[in-house]
């Protein structure tokens, strides 16, 4: 048995409010308590989007009486809030710029709002920009141009961690996360998947890309599971919504490449817990950790999940490593396979 510190996920959806048949506080965070992460931060491209105090009041109220792992709830960059009051900024995990498009009506078009936000978030809260690409290129320069840090969202092609890279060089303040399912499959994966199955933002990439991505292991700061879930009746009918969900699975996979050597434990630990605390300035847990049997050999199966999708893209595959128990603050809130923890015991660490 190996004891991890509690992970940090700072990448999930939880769909509440407003897709609570998809996921909600509870299921969300069963299944992260399930997956060994003990601090998720949700993303605001909810029903409605968290982008004002009414919705994020919406999203924290669900969540104070579902949650069971500790949360923080990121605002939604839009164009009427780049005045957002101080006093709400504090009360979030950060600032979410959707930069391309994704599964929500978040997106920014706009550079003068961009601008307006990096002049305005605070400078000691994080901000977050989904950027692909080119996008990813401009949005660089213009958090360099304002001399503040930025976090770059899941990262997938070749050409973004080259160019993460070159910018770490330079010296500039960038971070940046990969989500498992981009190390781990490729667009070569989608027709085995099945059509609306292999959809997900960033789409999966080649394997040029997935490579590069392992390549450059010492550039990725974070993993994060970008969990996303949706029905798989949404998933297989005619427009297929964007989105994987990964928390149960993010910790297994990549527990599966240390067995493999692909990866150190310290590796894994960098990025699931110490990296992900500085970057998004997270309070220490107290008493807390993931116990874990590394030689455990198991096949991942949606039915044993917590998750309220009940899919998986990783259906069947064969992975080393087993969450045996999860301590939070002196309480066992899972053991072997089943969630201890009540509904609201989890904390807002921003609160
Ligand atoms: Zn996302």
């Amino acid at each position: 048995m190996i004891t991890l510190p509690g992970l940090i996920d700072p990448h999930v959806h939880l769909r509440e409010p407003g897709a609570t048949h998809k996921e909600d506080w509870d299921t969300g965070t069963q299944a992260a308590l399930a997956g060994g992460f003990t601090t998720v931060l949700a993303m605001p491209n909810t029903r409605p989007p968290v982008t004002d105090a009414p919705s994020l009041d919406l999203a924290l109220s669900a969540a104070r009486q579902k949650a069971r792992c500790d949360y923080a709830q990121f605002l939604g960059a839009g164009p009427d809030n780049t005045q957002a009051p101080a006093e709400l900024a504090w009360r979030t995990a950060g600032l979410k710029m959707y930069l391309d498009q994704t599964y929500g009506p978040l997106r920014l078009d706009e550079m003068s709002v961009w601008m307006a936000h990096f002049s305005n978030w605070p400078r000691e809260l994080p901000i977050v920009a989904h950027a692909e690409s080119r996008t990813l290129a401009a949005v660089m320069l213009m958090a360099a141009l304002f001399d503040r840090p930025l976090h770059v969202a899941h990262v997938s092609l070749r050409e973004e961690i080259l160019l993460i890279r070159a910018a770490k060089e330079r010296g500039l303040k960038i971070t940046c996360e990969v989500a498992p399912h981009h190390l781990f499959l490729t667009q070569e994966d989608i027709p085995h998947l099945g059509g609306g199955r292999g959809e997900v933002r960033p789409r999966l990439a080649s394997a040029a890309d997935r490579h590069a991505l392992w390549d450059n292991l010492a550039v990725i700061d974070c993993f994060a599971t970008d969990h996303a879930p949706h029905t798989l009746a949404e998933k297989d009918g005619d427009n297929p919504p964007p989105g994987f969900p990964g928390l149960e699975t993010a910790l297994p996979l990549l527990l599966t490449a240390v067995a493999e050597k692909r990866l150190s434990l310290d590796d894994l630990v960098l990025r699931m817990s110490t990296n992900p605390r500085r970057i998004f300035n997270l309070p220490e847990q107290p008493e807390t950790w993931v116990e874990v049997d590394p030689q455990e050999k198991w096949e991942i199966r949606a039915r044993d999940s917590y998750t309220r999708c009940a899919w998986t893209p990783f259906e069947g595959w064969q992975v080393r490593g087993r969450v045996r128990r999860v301590v939070l603050r002196g309480e066992t809130v899972m053991q072997d396979g089943k969630v201890l923890a009540s509904p609201g015991s989890g904390r807002n660490i921003r609160a």
